[in-house]
């Protein structure tokens, strides 16, 4: 859709754009189509968009997919689209409360999720994909570009955080286009950037009752400080972080995810 079309059908449905739903429509056809390059949706595949909006990238995904769940929480936005896309599996709601581990667990494990997702959102979104049993095979998210840095942020950088963490243990990160707010009606006021997360299917085996998370929590939440410190409690530290082949001395921001996982299975011992 071309900036003239979104203009005229915002006028058309006598929309107002929210704010507070991040309503920025992509008015950019080579954006677009880089999204739905790297998406690469093949007519066997299942794919969630969440917030299709205008339909921007859903005419495509549509038509690509063999099936598309769209998840819209403007109800004037989902009216207009169920007219448009008739047949299109189209929930009306708030993707948050929609979208938990045991909503997903039941779809193909290869699916795949497309979005320009709203600013505000972006970090539950990640976390409940992320985090539940069964994860998207690949995420094609277009997201404040601060955000992008985090998420593909290598050891020893100021962006890399817990979310970082979190996220390449079960992810490679790419950051694919830096995108200016030009390429949106209304324009938003910080740059997007297109990332694709690629599930890993092979890493490092994280044991059962490894404090995985606690510690990784632990560990960012006072970042300056030596891990051997803050991680006294578990016992074994200095060891774990010795197999880790860490220097005793080490930060949070020092460690590489596999030796976030060496570490976590030495104290789950
Ligand atoms: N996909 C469209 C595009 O690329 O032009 C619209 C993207 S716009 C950045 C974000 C969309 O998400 C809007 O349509 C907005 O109404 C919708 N939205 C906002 N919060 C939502 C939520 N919690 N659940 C589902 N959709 C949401």
């Amino acid at each position: 859709m071309t900036l003239t079309e979104v203009r005229h059908l915002i006028a058309e449905l006598g929309l107002r754009p929210s704010k507070a739903l991040g309503q920025n429509f992509l008015t950019d056809q080579n954006i677009r189509d880089l999204i739905l390059r790297h998406a690469d949706v093949r007519p066997d595949e299942t794919v969630i968009e969440i917030g299709p909006g205008l339909g921007a990238l859903t005419e495509d995904l549509f038509k690509q997919a063999r099936r598309l769940i769209a998840i819209e929480k403007d109800p004037r936005l989902a009216d207009y689209l169920q007219q448009r896309f008739p047949g299109l599996e189209l929930i009306e709601g708030d993707a948050v409360k929609i979208l938990s581990p045991s909503t997903i667990y039941h779809l193909p494990s290869t699916f795949k999720v497309v979005s320009n997702l709203p600013y505000s959102i972006s970090t539950p979104i990640l976390e409940c994909f992320v985090e539940g049993t069964n994860k998207p095979r690949m995420m094609v998210l277009t997201i404040q570009r601060e955000v992008a840095l985090r998420l593909a942020a290598t050891p020893r950088h100021k962006d890399y955080s817990a979310l970082t963490v979190f996220t390449q243990l079960y992810y490679h990160v790419t950051i694919v286009h830096v995108v200016s707010p030009h390429c949106f009606y209304p324009e938003p006021r910080v740059d997007s950037a297109i990332i694709v997360l690629d599930r890993r299917d092979t890493r490092m085996k994280l044991e059962k009752n490894a404090p995985f998370h606690e510690i990784v929590r632990i560990g960012f939440n006072q970042r300056r400080k030596m891990l051997r410190k803050l991680l006294a409690n578990y016992g074994g530290v200095a060891e774990g972080l010795r197999v880790a082949g860490v220097s005793p001395t080490a930060r949070a921001e020092e460690l590489s995810i596999e030796q976030w996982i060496t570490l976590a299975n030495a104290l789950s011992r």
